[in-house]
């Protein structure tokens, strides 16, 4: 049995150990799990708060040095939980569920057979798409928390058999995004990013995996950083997009 193989089979004798659950509601997962990562009764807001095309719109954020951005779903709602629960460390777990549904909504992964499966994507077993995959660094990193952009993207390295790096660093001394108006944030993420000096990216394609994408101040200014460390082109995905949501996917709250 090769690596990979053993892998996948502790993965699901660890999901029949620990049973996996919706990432949206926390429910357990069972045999009518919607694509193995989440409940049916979860199956309408999954689909509401989707985006698609998952490529993000430029009048909606503030890119630059990045190829494109892309992600998965609105912040709102469900989805907006489910990042929050995973973020402040309660449920990481989800992590992986999350990630799975960006490989199924971003990449067209075909979805796992059932919970503890891995999504499939063929796209990337010949030829990758990236070189490597890096996660955007934790502003102010808590001992004994990976943070959710690492998780994202370990996952994601384990499903396309891509490796993740983590060239990138948070220069000590930028105050946190949260809060800054939207040219502050632009400004304050400039100086924020920066990749260590024994990082060699030269000639590489990298996926850049953070949580959300709020103006895109953080994404580009990390990609810049990957750009100066030789990387060729970055491109930038999350869980999902803080935009306004589009009229027909507002709920009565919402509107
Ligand atoms: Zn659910």
């Amino acid at each position: 049995m090769r690596a990979l193989d053993w892998r996948c089979a502790a993965e699901q004798a660890a999901a029949w150990l620990y049973p996996r659950r919706c990432p949206f509601c926390n429910e357990l997962l069972g045999a009518d799990a919607v694509q193995g990562t989440f409940c049916p009764a979860c199956k309408a807001e999954e689909e509401r708060l989707s985006h698609r095309p998952p490529r993000l719109p430029a009048t909606e954020h503030h890119f630059y040095a990045l190829q494109s951005a892309l992600a998965a779903y609105y912040y709102s709602g469900t989805v907006r939980e489910a990042i929050l629960l995973c973020k402040r460390g309660f449920h990481p777990w989800y992590a992986r569920e999350l990630a799975d549904r960006m490989a199924v909504r971003i990449w067209g992964a075909t979805p796992a057979s059932c919970p503890g499966r891995r999504p499939q994507n063929e796209l990337f077993r010949d030829m990758p798409l990236y070189h490597c995959i890096v996660p955007v660094p934790p502003h102010q990193p808590q001992p004994g928390l990976p943070g959710l952009p690492l998780l994202l993207a370990r996952r994601l390295g384990i499903l396309w058999g891509i490796p993740v790096e983590t060239p990138l660093y948070t220069v000590r001394g930028t105050a946190a995004q949260k809060g800054l108006s939207r040219t502050d944030r632009m400004e304050n993420a400039r100086k924020a990013y920066a990749c260590r000096k024994s990082a060699d990216l030269s000639g590489k394609r990298v996926l850049l995996v953070d949580d959300i994408i709020t103006t895109g101040a953080t994404v580009s200014a990390c990609a810049l950083a990957l750009l100066k460390a030789g990387a060729v082109d970055v491109t930038a995905a999350a869980i999902a997009a803080d935009e306004e949501l589009p009229k027909e996917k507002r709920t009565s709250t919402e509107k």
